[in-house]
């Protein structure tokens, strides 16, 4: 049987990569140089068909870092002179805000209690100095969805600070309203179903003027990454460094993909999943959804509380050729987290949903509990 991995990243792959990928070998895509025409032409095709995809405005820009860590420290970088605040409610966003601190900026923070959502934003101080605004859209570590309502808000409150929004794990499952954000960002190993290493910067005019003043104040905003060279690079249709251009190329492919499936009929597959997943874990005998209240449960990817039972199912699991995440951090002996992505079919989880039912009837035999339970 096929491995199957619920893993939040890398994941499955999807279903379109493989023949993509042949495609790119058999015309030789991993030899051309990044200055060449055929690489502007590629460059270009996965810009537009990313455009067409998410609804993106013509006043933002297209960048390709390394990764989503790297996206995270070039914003702080180009668009925080001193002061960035950050909507903490796990390990990502607590790592945006790590690395503002680290580049020597004074960043502050909200700090949710674990597992539970920001109080209204009414009741948020952020000082009028901040010039950077972190939200993490998806927060992986814990399956936390940040609503668009907020989000509304924020924008609404501060209409003049930039407004970043980490959406790695939720894209393209979230409908991102381009003209409430300044930034947003994500890496495609996670909702696009593609190999790691490769991460998507989307930023807007605003911020590429915020860059632009820091430079003239002679603040660094960094070296061959920094908002004008990407710049310089993009309307070329290029990059500064040697880009991977194969991942660029599927990245193109995959839009295009979803494009034809219909962005609409992806999400509402997702929402399907995800009712089922939550459904099953709320009226589980030994595991319960962590995150509680439903109205911030995540969509894309699921912590699960699974206790003394997590390494031993996920064990069980491996057996079975599938692959979930452990919890993370703290977590990673307390829950296993699903993700639920486009490339995952209502089959798939189906699989998943029945082997996890297998384990749980062999391991209430074992405590001598399944008759109790009949
Ligand atoms: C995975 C993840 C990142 C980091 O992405 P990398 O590609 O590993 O740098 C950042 N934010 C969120 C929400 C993530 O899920």
């Amino acid at each position: 049987m096929k491995k199957m991995y619920f893993t939040c990243g890398p994941s499955q792959l999807f279903k379109t990569v493989p023949k993509h990928i042949l495609t790119a070998l058999s015309t030789d895509i991993p030899s051309i140089s990044h200055r060449s025409i055929l690489f502007q032409q590629i460059h270009e095709h996965t810009v537009s068909s990313l455009k067409k995809l998410l609804n993106i405005p013509s006043n933002f820009h297209i960048f390709f870092t390394g990764s989503s860590l790297e996206s995270m420290e070039r914003i702080i970088q180009n668009c925080v002179h001193t002061y960035s605040f950050h909507f903490i409610n796990g390990a990502f966003s607590k790592k945006f805000y790590t690395i503002a601190s680290e580049l020597h900026k004074k960043p502050n923070g909200y700090t949710a209690p674990l597992g539970q959502s920001f109080p209204a934003i009414e009741t948020i101080k952020i000082n009028k100095n901040v010039e950077l605004i972190c939200i993490t859209k998806n927060e992986t570590s814990t399956g936390i969805e940040f609503p668009d309502e907020e989000i509304r808000k924020i924008r609404n409150r501060y209409p003049h600070v930039l407004i970043a929004i980490d959406t790695v794990s939720s894209v393209p499952y979230c409908n991102i309203d381009f003209s409430k954000i300044d930034i947003t960002f994500f890496s495609v190993q996670k909702g696009f179903g593609l190999p790691a290493g490769l991460s998507v910067l989307i930023v807007n005019d605003k911020a590429i003027e915020k860059s632009l003043s820091l430079s003239q104040k002679k603040i660094s905003t960094g070296s061959y990454h920094n908002f004008s060279s990407l710049e310089e690079k993009y309307i070329k249709h290029q990059t500064p460094e040697t880009p991977n251009a194969l991942a660029i190329y599927l990245l193109g492919k995959v839009c295009d993909d979803l494009q034809q499936i219909k962005l609409d009929t992806i999400r509402k597959n997702i929402e399907k999943k995800a009712a089922m997943i939550y459904s099953y874990f709320d009226n589980h005998i030994l595991f319960q959804p962590f995150i509680k209240n439903v109205q911030i449960r995540s969509k894309t990817t699921i912590p699960i509380i699974t206790g003394k039972h997590t390494l031993p199912l996920i064990q069980y699991l491996i057996k079975n050729n599938l692959y979930v995440s452990s919890g993370y951090g703290n977590f990673k002996e307390e829950h296993i987290r699903i993700a639920n992505f486009p490339a995952h079919s209502m089959t798939n989880i189906n699989t998943l949903i029945h082997a996890i039912q297998e384990y749980t009837k062999i391991s209430l035999c074992e405590d001598g509990r399944l008759e109790k339970k009949q």
